[in-house]
């Protein structure tokens, strides 16, 4: 049992998070994607394209071709649904330190106008090539806070680098060289294991997977999503990605100094300004009665043998009294 107050890994002392993006934004999520998320209250993500909101797909030999990518209103209803929205670039070609003032600095302006709301996550485009160093200084010079690759592996609280995050998928299978057959939930193990969070990566799930490696069918995502739920149960946070993000960052931030009697201060002077949503979680020991921050009680939630509350930090100090 602990015997003093510390952050959780995420919000709510959940124990991993589970996370979806779709690629290049289509319309046609609406067929399949978007009704099986809302059956289960899971939260998607859309990766925009953003010089070329609402037009007909048609970027080089893109397997997506003659679908339809959502227009600025279109992706305000899905912000309006609980969804997020990240950049895939200006153009979906090259991003790297010779482009990033079209692909990362007026894509994020023109997508920002668009929904109304900051973008904070960049999504790589392609391979992870778009993930070069030039593009990732670019992402911190224009105020991205995460910039999503393709990589099959989950994203840890403690994670050095907060702005580089893996996307891995449960998917069957895997890319060439290899196309190994495996079994798509093995990462839900590790995240359970690792306090990790999955980031899934799909396009449009349809009838049948458009493409192999990069997105499966209705039936499969709607068994993908049943699983997360089923095994997550009430231990997993299912999350926007750009809340998980915020999380991440206030969490590493964050810094509590104990002033004896029950009494401590948290503060986060560091904290970048484009983090939103600044409320961390505290673990607290479990005999605790009452909580007060800033002078005014906060409920304690109590969830098998833990005491958990919820509160905003901010760059100022501000008072935890607990007895
Ligand atoms: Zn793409």
């Amino acid at each position: 049992m602990n015997s003093t107050i510390s952050i959780t890994p995420w919000l709510n002392g959940k124990r991993w998070v589970y996370s979806i993006t779709f690629d290049e934004a289509l319309v046609e999520l609406h067929r399949f994607a978007v009704p099986i998320l809302a059956e289960h209250k899971v939260p998607g993500h859309i990766e925009a394209v953003a010089g070329h909101l609402g037009v007909v797909r048609q970027i080089g030999q893109s397997s997506y071709n003659g679908f339809h990518h959502m227009s600025g209103p279109q992706m305000r209803e899905m912000l309006a649904m609980g969804w997020g929205v990240g950049n895939h670039s200006w153009s979906h070609l090259g991003v790297n330190a010779e482009t990033a003032d079209l692909e990362l600095g007026k894509a994020k302006e023109v997508l920002e106008d668009a929904i109304g709301e900051a973008i904070t996550v960049y999504c790589s485009c392609g391979d992870n090539t778009n993930m070069n160093p030039g593009a990732l200084a670019a992402c911190k010079k224009f105020g991205y806070l995460g910039a999503m690759s393709i990589t099959d592996a989950l994203n840890r609280p403690d994670d050095d680098d907060l702005l580089w995050m893996n996307r891995t998928f449960l998917h069957e299978q895997g890319y060439g060289p290899f196309f190994s057959a495996f079994d798509p939930f093995r990462n839900i193990a590790l995240a359970k294991r690792d306090n990790g969070w999955i980031i899934d990566y799909c396009h449009c799930p349809l009838e049948k997977a458009v493409h192999p490696n990069k997105d499966c069918s209705e039936a499969h995502l709607r068994e993908r999503i049943e699983t997360v739920v089923s095994e997550g149960g009430d231990e997993v946070w299912l999350a926007r990605v750009e809340d998980a993000v915020d999380y991440r960052y206030a969490r590493r931030h964050a810094k509590i100094e104990p002033k004896g009697n029950g009494e401590y201060e948290i503060s986060a002077p560091d904290l970048p300004a484009q983090v939103r949503r600044r409320i961390v979680t505290l673990e607290l020991p479990l005999k605790t009665k009452t909580v007060h921050f800033d002078g005014k009680p906060v409920t304690i939630a109590r969830k098998n043998d833990r005491a958990l509350a919820n509160v905003e930090v901010s760059s100022q100090p501000r008072k935890i009294r607990i007895d």
